[in-house]
């Protein structure tokens, strides 16, 4: 039995007490939720603030991205030693955002997810294609790529600390959400794939969330479907009415 995961993302947004403030609502409305895993994962400088306001929550609070070293000469990055020390236990890594703004390689993100897990973090893993991939049909290739090369030289059990979320890139900050059935091919297809990488029993344990437009008017329609396990959600997680709807999506 997969435990639904809703995560959200911050990325780039807010005042430091507009964190504090989206964190205790958020909190406020969710604390009894029984069953749904809330992440919280809002910009390195509000970290350790939005950590005071989940203090004795069962919400998780989660970083954007770390660097794949302990610790070093890499000025301006954030190793998962600090994160941990930081009170994170997610991390979302391989966003589309880096990967496409930042330019970040399909190996680096996997020495990211490898130190993430080292260090005692659950990375949420994110994959998805462009809009052109789409169009030319290439859309499990990429995917696989993104799959094999992310998660390279990982075991079965080190897998299974894992969430996968499939983002596709069309979908991300555009208001344009994957039907069901789209984003449902791609889940299988991404179970399929870590079913023949870490065996079956891992691949079904697996979380796989679904990111990319994510309201809590469609919200119901997605987690209908059998392999979609949560949701990775950024615009709509900036507000605590519509988090909080989102992940109240069964009532
Ligand atoms: C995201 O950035 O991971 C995301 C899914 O954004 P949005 O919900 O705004 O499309």
């Amino acid at each position: 039995m997969r435990a639904p995961m809703i995560a959200g993302n911050w990325k780039m947004h807010g005042t430091l007490q507009e964190a504090a403030d989206l964190a205790g609502g958020i909190r406020k409305q969710l604390e009894g939720l029984p069953e749904v895993e809330i992440v919280l994962c809002p910009p390195f400088p509000y970290l350790f603030r939005v950590r005071e306001a989940l203090e004795g929550s069962k919400i998780a609070l989660g970083a954007q991205d770390c660097h794949w070293e302990p610790k070093g000469e890499y000025t301006g990055e954030v190793s998962p030693v600090m994160l941990r020390e930081t009170g994170c236990r997610v991390v979302i890594l391989g966003h589309s955002e880096r990967r496409h703004i930042m330019g970040e390689s399909n190996d680096q993100v996997n020495r990211k997810v490898r130190a993430a897990l080292t260090h005692g973090l659950t990375p949420i893993l994110c994959v998805g294609e462009l809009l052109e991939e789409r169009s030319m049909g290439v859309t499990q290739e990429v995917v696989d790529r993104q799959l094999s090369k992310g998660l390279a030289g990982l075991s079965a059990p080190e897998a299974s600390g894992m969430v996968i979320a499939y983002e596709p890139v069309w979908a991300i900050g555009t208001g344009k959400t994957a039907t069901p059935r789209q984003a449902s091919e791609v889940h299988h297809f991404i179970r399929k794939q870590t079913s023949k990488m870490f065996g079956e029993a891992t691949a079904s344990n697996l979380r796989i969330l679904y990111g990319g437009s994510v309201k809590p008017d469609n919200i119901c329609d997605l987690m209908a479907e059998e392999d979609i396990d949560g949701a990775l959600v950024g615009g709509a997680s900036l507000e605590v009415h519509s988090f909080v709807k989102i992940a109240r999506y069964r009532e």
